[in-house]
């Protein structure tokens, strides 16, 4: 069954954006940003001229944070019981840092799961944090060197998919060992470069340690289908993956921990200065709000996120059949129930034949199929904007590919 419907079929000028990030973005968005860039409701001025402090910035502020709360059911009620929508800068690599200066205090102490090269990273910025605040910051469980659930043939082609097979899956909560002195525990629920993503069976919950509240880096993965928020004390994504361009980083956070969070650390920093100002307490990312604010309003055009959650499992699927269809030919390392619907990794049996696939990509009007280059490969991110035409397109390529190779 195509993934496509033909009349979805962007313009044949409109090149097939594969990017891990930033992203490709709706025509339709782009589009109505073009139509009131230097006019933006009559105003006489463009929405970037704005004050954030002025009425029509505001309304758009506002409508943002309203549309992403209902679209991902995210709770409104009060400490627990409720969830603060905020827009920061400094991309998810800044939260890495600032998730620790606002939850750890002297003394306490937080688990990462490390499931690939960007838990990598959020463990690491942890680490320096903790230093300077005397708390602590350990690896709770990493798939760096497990094997089990990794395909057992011997790889096709020798480099980082070979032999010790390195974050190709997603641990089960009973491998991740927690102390008691833990204020919370981070996970990645996609991992971009690796392929590897949490929960992707349809309806799978993700993973629970008691009332230890669940940190999520979902940059990659956020809104791709409905999730229930509750499962998390708090969530962050930069936005130019799934929801819009880059500049804006979304946090969702429990209202409890906004308030448990240090009051030492400078304003700038503290969850809830921004919660406080409803992330106005200075000049926001305008643009990029503005812009994620078209792209939400497109996913509930859509229908929302069960639409969105159908249209993104079939374009996936296009591509992983392919994959398994020709096993000689295609190898994803990632196990099977761990393969992200958002990214996906493989190889081909040689270096040579792989760059030549993205020259034959490229010639198709394709881009952004280069596996990121501290792993190489190829690599296809589908995020919500991606059009199921384009994975058909990239699926018929490889099947074409494999093909002529047979
Ligand atoms: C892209 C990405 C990041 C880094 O995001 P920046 O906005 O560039 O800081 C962090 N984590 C994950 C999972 C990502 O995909």
């Amino acid at each position: 069954m195509p993934a496509t419907d033909a009349s979805l079929m962007p313009p044949p000028s409109r090149t097939m954006n594969f990017n891990a990030g930033p992203a490709a973005l709706p025509l339709a968005v782009l589009e109505a940003c073009r139509d009131e860039l230097v006019d933006f409701g009559n105003t006489g001025m463009s929405i970037m001229e704005h004050s954030h402090r002025g009425a029509a910035y505001e309304a758009v502020h506002h409508d943002a944070i309203a549309r992403l709360r209902s679209l991902m059911s995210i709770p409104d009620g009060t400490g627990t019981g409720g969830y603060d929508i905020l827009f920061m800068q400094g991309g998810a690599s800044q939260q890495f840092a600032q998730v620790a200066m606002n939850l750890l205090s002297p003394g306490a102490s937080a688990g990462y799961i490390v499931s690939g090269v960007w838990g990598e990273k959020a463990v690491s910025e942890a680490r320096a944090v903790a230093s300077q605040s005397g708390a602590t910051v350990h690896v709770a469980c990493t798939t760096a060197s497990s094997t089990p659930g990794a395909p057992s043939e011997a790889s096709l082609n020798p480099g980082r998919w070979g032999g010790d097979a390195k974050y190709v899956r997603v641990p089960d909560a009973e491998e991740v060992a927690l102390a008691p002195t833990d204020a919370y525990v981070h996970l990645t629920t996609n991992e971009t470069i690796d392929g590897v993503q949490y929960a992707t069976a349809p309806g799978a919950i993700f993973p629970s340690f008691g009332t230890v509240p669940v940190v999520g880096d979902m940059s990659s993965d956020i809104a791709w289908r409905p999730i229930d928020v509750r499962q998390f004390g708090l969530i962050y994504a930069g936005a130019q993956k799934n929801l819009g361009p880059s500049g804006v980083t979304v946090v969702i956070i429990r209202r409890d921990l906004v308030e448990a969070g240090r009051t030492d650390i400078p304003v700038i920093f503290q969850y809830r200065t921004a919660s406080r100002n409803t992330s106005l307490y200075n000049t926001p990312p305008t643009f990029s709000i503005y812009l994620m604010r078209q792209v939400l309003a497109w996913i509930g055009n859509l229908g929302g996120l069960e639409a969105v959650e159908a249209r993104n499992r079939a374009k996936a699927s296009a591509i992983y059949r392919v994959i398994d269809a020709f096993p000689e030919f295609y190898r994803c390392p990632v196990a099977v129930d761990s393969r992200s619907m958002m990214n996906i990794v493989f190889r081909l049996p040689t270096p040579a034949l792989e760059e030549a696939f993205v020259a034959s990509s490229e010639a198709h009007g394709m881009v952004g199929l280069r596996g990121h280059r501290s792993v190489g490969g190829i690599r296809a991110s589908l995020y919500n904007a991606v059009e199921p035409a384009w994975a058909d397109a990239l699926a018929q390529l490889m099947h074409d590919t494999a093909t002529r190779h047979a």
